[in-house]
């Protein structure tokens, strides 16, 4: 015999259990590199960018982060000069 609920559960309890069950949306970002949209903490599908390098496999598009110089590199340079 297929188990039964014993009792019926009301409106109330079904709305209340029902309340907790709404799906998220899935959390996104932008790529710096290509502004493809992506998934946050993860390397970006099309061109391989994660946090200014690639990561290493193939992708249809190129990094232009990776080519560019750091940002304290190029400033000691102007103070230099
Ligand atoms: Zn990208």
């Amino acid at each position: 015999m297929t188990p039964l609920p014993k009792k019926k559960r009301t409106r109330r309890q079904r709305g209340h259990n029902r309340a907790h069950q709404a799906l998220s949306l899935p959390a996104v970002a932008r790529c710096l590199s290509c502004g493809n949209t992506i998934r946050p903490h993860r390397a970006c599908p099309m061109c391989g960018n994660y946090n200014g390098r690639t990561v290493p496999g193939k992708f249809p598009l190129t990094n232009r982060l990776e080519s560019r110089q750091p940002v304290a590199a190029t400033a000691t340079e102007d103070a230099e000069a």
